[in-house]
């Protein structure tokens, strides 16, 4: 089967294409790797409006990962996992938009978007909406929808993420931890291969010893040697 390619210079454009079928390609870079390839079939639409200027509070979807791990106006936990994610030539062509699409458990954007109580822009042909990202990991809006961005509620007083990678580079994330405080409560959210994400809420002034007794009973025994790994790592920091 061969595919007809379209380039949308406007998400409109691109949003009449998926209406006809097509498969929205941003980075393309999830084509290149057998663990997140999507079915491109018969008709494709590359995106390619200008990313829009970020501004605070919000990220914009065709931001490249490498970008997002330049960006001191991302929350850090969000930098960090663009920053750890794949190799420098897959950071420089993915985007922001197409790693949240691609929905996938084994993705280091899991945890912290979960972690940071983030929400996500959608376009579909009836507006702008906007999704808790929770909401949109586990149960994906039907319709047909293009991904416009991130935003932040509430800025964070801390963020970090660390992840535990089961082989170096090109290969899926093993163990991802990100942890985010606000003021009325400290976020953990835990993210893998297998893992079909977990998300605890804790008060402030939580322990190690705390996080790592509370994710105990929600993880196999190794993937729960891996996290404590990564929440160590994350506590030396705060
Ligand atoms: C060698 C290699 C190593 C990798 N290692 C890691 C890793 O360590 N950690 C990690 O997290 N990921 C890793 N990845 C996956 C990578 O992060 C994703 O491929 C990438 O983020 C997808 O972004 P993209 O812009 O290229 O999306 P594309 O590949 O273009 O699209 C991905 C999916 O999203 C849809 N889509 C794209 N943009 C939008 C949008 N704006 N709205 C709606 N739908 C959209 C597409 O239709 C498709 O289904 C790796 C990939 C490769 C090739």
């Amino acid at each position: 089967m061969s595919t007809r390619w379209f380039r949308a210079e406007t998400p409109e454009c691109a949003l009449w294409h998926l209406a006809q079928g097509a498969t929205a390609v941003a980075g393309g870079t999830a084509l290149l790797s057998a663990a997140f390839s999507p079915t491109i079939g018969s008709r494709a639409v590359a995106l390619a409006w200008p990313d829009d200027p970020a501004t605070i509070g919000e990220v914009t979807a065709r931001r490249t990962l490498a970008a997002l791990a330049d960006d001191p106006g991302a929350p850090a936990a969000l930098s960090i996992a663009a920053q750890s994610a794949g190799n420098p030539a897959t950071r420089r062509r993915a985007t922001l938009g197409g790693w949240i699409a691609l929905r996938a458990y084994a993705t280091d954007v899991v945890a912290p978007l979960l972690a940071l109580r983030a929400n996500v822009e959608l376009i579909t042909g009836a507006g702008r909406h906007t999704m808790a990202y929770d909401t949109y990991l586990r149960d994906s809006p039907s319709t047909v929808h293009l991904v416009a961005g991130v935003t932040f509620p509430e800025r964070p007083l801390w963020s970090q993420y660390s992840r535990h990678a089961l082989r170096a580079t090109p290969g899926p994330l093993g163990v991802g931890v990100a942890a985010a405080t606000f003021a009325d409560a400290t976020e953990i959210a835990v993210s893998g291969v297998g893992i079909p994400a977990v998300q605890l809420r804790f008060p402030r002034d939580l322990t190690l010893g705390e996080a790592r007794d509370a994710l105990r009973s929600r993880l196999s025994p190794d993937d729960h040697r891996a996290a404590s790994r990564q929440l160590e790592r994350i506590f030396r920091e705060l």
